[in-house]
């Protein structure tokens, strides 16, 4: 039951407080004005000890937990923040991944919305507001004196309440505004336009002296082409002052009305309308198991396993197409590295202006600027990267995730949520159907569906018509053996020059961006390591240095051993430049665009370099692991692999399935379209059982293997996995909260839980700081009332020592072979 506005007495409110302990609400009395503005979701200012912060309203409690109130300052929106349902959301969010519930508050809002920036008012037009009562009026003309106000001014103005503000603005004779440091966050325009009929201002027009030039003209012209017009190009074209149009407004023939527009972070591109296809039938088949349980409003988890290039993404737009012509609305996940103009494009052209984008490559401003176009309802689809799932929509029909088995779906960070599941649990409030679209789904996704608890639909063919290409294992130690010492072998140089014979394209993946190119003393066989971290140091070839991927250190390429002073030292393994520089060597003339950390880096540089690559400006396209999803090349009938076993040693249970994952995405990339593909794949283990059946495109093989190995070894889907990482300057103290973790933990276990450990972490040090860690493997469910997840709960919480620093990870390994890989 929604309390009525006479019996919100009382808010519960969560503090944006980052003091560890005080994970809980805080009851405040709500002011009698601010009743009726006050909802659940609400973003207020609080006092809380001598400061005043920002808090978020979760409830309104019938009583009060103390029995003297502060009272709630002010309220930050006039339209929530946040929904009811969002709030319920984070309060799950807070329990399933053990963080403050105000973290998870804070993750659904654009940046914008937390921290610090202040609220200001402006007169919309100061000629408004004849029709308001005198007081009101006489209040108004006060504000002409500045050009604007901030709130605490405005209410220091005798009359002026909080309840007048909002009716004001909602009239739209105010205009408030979100300022953080000096940016606007809105943008807003003047349009101007007649205000009375066409032979209203012909009369007018005769009326004006005529000295009165300039004005004779703007009225003649608006006479003429009664569109309205933006305010400076107006005053341009007729090369006029402000005066002349404010004379016109004043004698009310013209009006000027000011209008949000939105920052575009597509620069005005227009997008081609694009129509739905002719479905195949096994697209059919997919989108009848979507809409069906969508028009029925039943809440259904969908497996969509489709090989690439089956036509996921052309489901995904006529599924949409649906949820909307039935009122609802719709978010679609994809990784953020696929959110590519391309991605960006499909969803756009089909749907226009009801699409939100939502990634992590706009500014504050953007992103604000599009999360508010989905509160205000005026965008019903959500396209974004892992965030996008807290989308403020209201009416969810649909939620899809593109590329499900995506690492990049866990936040490494707090709160440490898996979209999955918090896609699960919103589509599950709101009877949506859940999609998961990929062509090497996750391990657990597929056993889900598999075993029912997910509907399950396959799409085995590319709807081009092209069958998967052939591929071609290559065993690197063959090739040494035979004399052959260059990164490539016979296969896929020749390859690569038959491929650049027929002008066409290839695609070079390096797997694991320069990871193995460290520095190795011949005489000592120490490799040269990062100060701080106990990792090598990766060597950078284009400015002689040696750098940590872990916290940035650098130093010069040394000269001799650090350790034994030798002379003979050289660095191991290749790095996406060395790759460059040996295909320069071998094959002149080929031109190569290089796509890894270091030539992405900016704003806008991945974009290009993929524009470049799609509009032919070269023949190769090497890169790590981002070019190996969702591109779509026609030309592109080669994809080789360099190395493909660089991700198996690494200490992850999902190693083998990364690596699956990862060739057979990256072979999709091949004769997507006319031209036939093929791809060869280089390694030094080729008996290994991912590579193998990945070659052999043998998927149902592999999951059934992994499936086994994970219910032998105890991991997902098989079992929760809990890490627990304690991490201290101090490597005895680090040890020791380890021990005393487990030791409090240990008797609070249930039957058949298992808890490893402590140990050193995988990297047992990173800037200078210890780690060791503890794993809990559990086939229990885990609920709030689990007691050792509260007993975890309570460890961070209660630390008492500064230096401690306890991350509690759940289903995601501390670190996952991404976080070796791209630190940040
Ligand atoms: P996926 O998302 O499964 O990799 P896409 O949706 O990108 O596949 O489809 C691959 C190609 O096939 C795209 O170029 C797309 O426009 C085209 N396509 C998809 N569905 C159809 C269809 N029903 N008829 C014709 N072309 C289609
Ligand atoms: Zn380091
Ligand atoms: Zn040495």
């Amino acid at each position: 039951m929604a309390a009525t506005d006479t019996d919100k007495r009382i808010a519960a409110v969560y503090v944006e407080v980052a003091v560890e302990g005080v994970d809980r609400p805080f009851d405040y009395e709500i002011p009698e004005k601010l009743r009726p503005v006050i909802q659940v979701g609400s973003r207020v200012r609080v006092p809380f000890g001598p400061r005043k912060l920002l808090g978020y309203v979760v409830g309104f409690p019938a009583s009060a937990s103390t029995p003297r109130l502060k009272s709630i300052l002010d309220v930050m929106d006039i339209k929530p923040a946040l929904t009811p349902e969002l709030v319920r959301l984070a309060e799950w969010v807070a329990t399933t991944y053990l963080c403050p519930v105000v973290t998870a508050l804070q993750a659904m809002l654009p940046a914008v919305l937390k921290g610090k920036y202040r609220r200001v008012f402006r007169l919309a037009d100061p000629e408004a507001g004849p029709l308001l009562p005198q007081e009101e009026r006489n209040l108004l003309e006060q504000l002409k004196q500045k050009r604007e106000w901030s709130q605490e001014a405005l209410l220091n103005l005798p009359g002026v309440t909080l309840p007048l503000l909002r009716q004001w603005v909602e009239e739209g004779v105010l205009i408030a505004e979100e300022r953080v440091g000096d940016r606007s966050t809105r943008k807003t325009r003047i349009w101007i336009s007649p205000a009375v009929s066409r032979e209203e201002l012909v009369k007018g027009l005769e009326s004006v002296p005529a000295r009165a030039e300039r004005q004779r003209e703007l009225l003649q012209h608006f006479i003429q082409h009664p569109q309205e017009q933006v305010q400076p190009e107006l005053l341009a074209q007729f090369g006029v002052g402000r005066s002349s149009l404010d004379r016109l407004v004043e004698k009310g023939w013209l009006k000027r009305e000011e209008r949000e527009e939105y920052r575009d972070p597509f620069g005005g591109r227009s997008f081609t309308q694009t129509q739905p296809l002719a479905l195949t039938a096994e697209q059919q088949q997919a989108f009848a198991a979507i809409t069906e349980p969508l028009e029925k409003y039943r809440w259904q988890p969908v497996l969509l396993h489709g090989v690439t290039g089956s036509g996921k993404t052309e489901v995904y737009l006529q599924a949409i197409e649906r949820a909307l012509a039935n009122g609802r609305e719709a978010i679609v996940l994809v990784p953020e590295i696929s959110l590519t103009p391309q991605m960006v494009r499909r969803f756009k052209g089909r749907f226009g202006e009801r699409v939100a984008v939502l990634h992590s490559g706009l500014s504050d401003g953007e992103r604000y600027d599009e999360w508010r176009k989905i509160r205000q309802g005026e965008a019903q689809v959500a396209v974004g990267a892992r965030s996008a799932i807290f989308a403020p929509f209201s009416n969810l029909g649909l939620i899809i995730i593109d590329e499900e088995h995506e690492s990049s779906y866990k936040q490494d960070e707090q709160p440490r949520y898996h979209a999955r599941d918090v896609a699960m649990r919103r589509a599950e409030e709101h009877g949506a159907v859940l999609v998961m679209g990929s062509a090497t789904p996750s391990v657990e996704s597929y056993f889900k569906a598999r075993t029912g608890a997910f509907a399950w639909v396959t799409m085995t063919q590319r709807v081009q018509g092209q069958p998967l290409p052939p591929v071609d294992v290559v065993d690197m130690r063959e090739e040494l053996k035979e004399g052959n010492r260059s990164i490539f072998s016979r296969t896929l140089r020749q390859e690569l020059e038959g491929c650049l014979q027929r002008e066409e394209q290839a695609v070079l993946l390096l797997n694991r961006r320069g990871f193995s190119t460290f520095v190795l003393c011949r005489d000592c066989g120490e490799a040269v390591q990062c100060p701080h971290c106990d990792i090598s140091l990766t060597f950078h070839r284009t400015n002689q240095t040696l750098r940590c991927h872990y916290c940035g250190y650098a130093e010069p390429m040394p000269q001799t051993c650090p350790s034994c002073n030798s002379a003979h030292i050289r660095y191991f393994g290749v790095g996406t430049q060395r790759v460059e520089e040996e295909l320069a060597r071998l094959m002149p003339g080929l031109r190569v665009i290089r796509m890894d950390v270091d030539t992405t880096g900016r704003k806008g540089a991945h974009e290009r370099l993929l524009t470049a690559f799609g509009e032919g400006k070269a023949d190769v396209l090497l890169g790590t692991q981002m070019i190996a999803k969702g591109l779509d090349f026609p030309r592109v009938s080669l994809v080789g692999v360099i190395a493909a076993d660089t991700m198996l040693h690494v200490p992850d249970y999902r190693a083998g399935e990364r690596t699956f994952q990862l060739l057979t995405q990256v072979s999709g990339r091949a004769g997507r379209h006319e031209i036939a593909g093929r791809v060869v794949v280089q390694t030094y283990t080729p008996e290994h059982e991912s590579i193998r059946l990945a070659a052999s495109h043998e998927v149902e093989e592999f999951y059934r293997q992994e499936c086994r190995m994970r219910k032998i070894h105890r991991y997902p889907p098989f079992s929760h996995v809990v890490t627990c990482l304690f991490s201290h300057p101090d490597r005895t103290r680090a040890t020791q909260a380890g021990v005393r973790a487990a030791q409090a933990l240990r008797p609070l276990l249930p039957q058949g839980t298992e808890l490893l450990g402590p140990v050193p972490a995988p990297i047992p040090r990173i800037q200078d700081r210890y780690r060791i860690q503890i794993m809990i493997k559990t086939e229990t469910h885990m609920n709030e009332s689990t007691r050792w997840l509260e007993a975890l709960r309570q460890l961070r919480e209660q630390k008492g020592d500064p230096d401690l620093r306890i991350i509690i990870d759940r289903d995601g390994l501390v670190p996952t072979a991404e976080s070796i890989e791209q630190p940040n």
